[in-house]
């Protein structure tokens, strides 16, 4: 029979174990971090561990920036033959493509045949011939897909895929599958300006701040949510100042430069993969076309501040008081 002693000892003992664990790592050229509550610390790192390598793997198979991955591989000879890919990076261009059909091509990963040639890091970007001359090589059309094969082709020479718009949204599904797997119930996973959480807070909405564009640090609205995917895509990622224009890692397809006219675009919903791409979407669509699309879309919401700093609410949301006048 337990004592009473012994039930005090045991309540102390579990509520000293069960605790929240987290860890930040840089990866996929920006930071992956994970935020879990776990009955056993130890366990919680394990469950932790698992996600960071998930999200090295990922990249190991998506990233332009790695010769050896699946998509450089894809980029070097799609245009001469089709490539066999695996089923996992299969799925990822064959989603980007529905996005591009969907968004009318504000959504499209040949965006790269332009992006390749900036580099945020050393100020660099294309002049002006070379986007023209490689505006050409962006149409997501040129991307074919082959499902009985299980082959990727590009009916062009000189087309380029980069699933930087979506993959950090994959990699924050996948990371709360394999938390879930663990039979963690209550988490954060987010890589860069893509989240996805797991439950609540335990009790609490999850709080997740919106980044004022222009003042660094500081959040401009917060949103409470839980069991939801939440995706930022911001002008002030990578970008550089030049002459008054800024530069930044957003492309308008239409047009081969930076988009214009947002500073940040924010979506959220149900699931990671697509709240990414939507992000990305709206982000290059605008105000008016990002939101009606959004409207199409019953699971999904989104918040757009454009580049005089107003901010825009899906129809779907509630405004907040202090943002309705009169
Ligand atoms: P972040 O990478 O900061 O999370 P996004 O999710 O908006 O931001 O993704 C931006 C990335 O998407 C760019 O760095 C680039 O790799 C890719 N990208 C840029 N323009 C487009 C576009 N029009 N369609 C699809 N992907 C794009
Ligand atoms: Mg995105």
């Amino acid at each position: 029979m337990l004592t009473l002693a012994t039930l005090l000892l045991l309540s102390s003992w579990s509520a000293a174990v069960a605790e929240w664990v987290r860890d930040a790592r840089p990866l996929m050229g920006t930071e992956v971090s994970v935020h879990l509550w776990s009955d056993e610390p130890e366990a919680g790192q394990r469950a932790l561990e698992d996600v960071f390598d998930e999200a090295a793997r990922i990249d190991r198979l998506m990233s332009t920036y790695k010769d050896e991955s699946e998509i450089s591989e894809i980029n070097r000879v799609a245009a001469d033959r089709p490539v066999a890919v695996g089923n996992e990076l299969f799925g990822l261009i064959q989603r980007s493509l529905d996005i591009s059909v969907l968004t009318l091509g504000a959504f499209d990963i040949t965006y790269d045949s332009v992006g390749q040639h900036y580099d945020f890091r050393s100020r660099q970007r294309p002049d002006a011939d070379t986007v023209e001359s490689e505006l050409a090589n962006i149409d997501y059309r040129y991307v074919r897909l082959d499902r009985a094969a299980g082959t990727v082709c590009f009916q062009k020479q000189g087309v380029r895929i980069n699933l930087g718009g979506i993959a950090k949204g994959y990699v924050v599904e996948r990371g709360v599958e394999i938390l879930r797997k663990h039979g963690i119930e209550n988490a954060i996973v987010t890589a860069g300006g893509d989240s996805r959480l797991l439950g609540d807070r335990r009790g609490r909405p999850w709080v997740v701040g919106i980044r004022d564009p222009r003042n660094d640090g500081q959040v401009a609205i917060s949103v409470p949510l839980a069991d939801e995917a939440i995706s930022t895509s911001g002008d002030y990622e990578r970008y550089f100042d030049e002459d008054g224009t800024r530069y930044h890692h957003i492309i308008q397809p239409s047009t081969g430069n930076p988009a214009s006219g947002v500073h940040s675009a924010t979506v959220f919903g149900p699931d990671a993969v697509f709240t990414d791409a939507l992000s990305t979407s709206v982000f290059v669509m605008g105000v008016d076309k990002g939101l009606t699309l959004i409207a199409t879309l019953p699971d999904y919401e989104s918040i757009v501040i454009d580049s005089n700093g107003n901010v825009y609410y899906s129809d779907g949301l509630q405004q907040p008081e202090a943002e309705s006048f009169e």
